[in-house]
């Protein structure tokens, strides 16, 4: 699966700026037909993080987009740091704090 450039892109500077590169360099991104979703990401035990927007945030506008991919990145941090996998649970809350208060969201919300 062949990342889309601009999705891409995004996530590598994110990865940089917001996780000290933690995250995998080789992730996917990609957006998708998604209907019910806006945006998922998925782990795999062999290390390759995929994350799926829906093109219907894209038709949206970019802020929506970057909003969702740092979402699923806070997902891939969460999975990564070992700690409980609870969807939307404690951890996941306390990772979307600390990129608020490092001001990931500044300028997209
Ligand atoms: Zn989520």
């Amino acid at each position: 699966m062949k990342s889309d450039r601009g999705l891409k892109a995004f996530y590598t500077w994110a990865n940089r700026r917001y996780f000290k590169s933690r995250l995998p360099p080789d992730a996917v991104l990609v957006y998708n037909t998604l209907r019910r979703r806006t945006a998922m990401s998925h782990y795999f035990d062999c290390g390759l993080a995929v994350i799926e927007v829906s093109k219907a945030i894209r038709a949206i506008g970019w802020k929506h987009v970057a909003m969702e991919v740092l979402h699923e990145m806070a997902h891939v941090s969460v999975i990564l740091s070992d700690t409980p996998r609870g969807v939307h649970g404690k951890n996941f809350q306390r990772e979307m704090k600390r990129l608020a208060a490092a001001g990931a969201f500044e300028k997209y919300w």
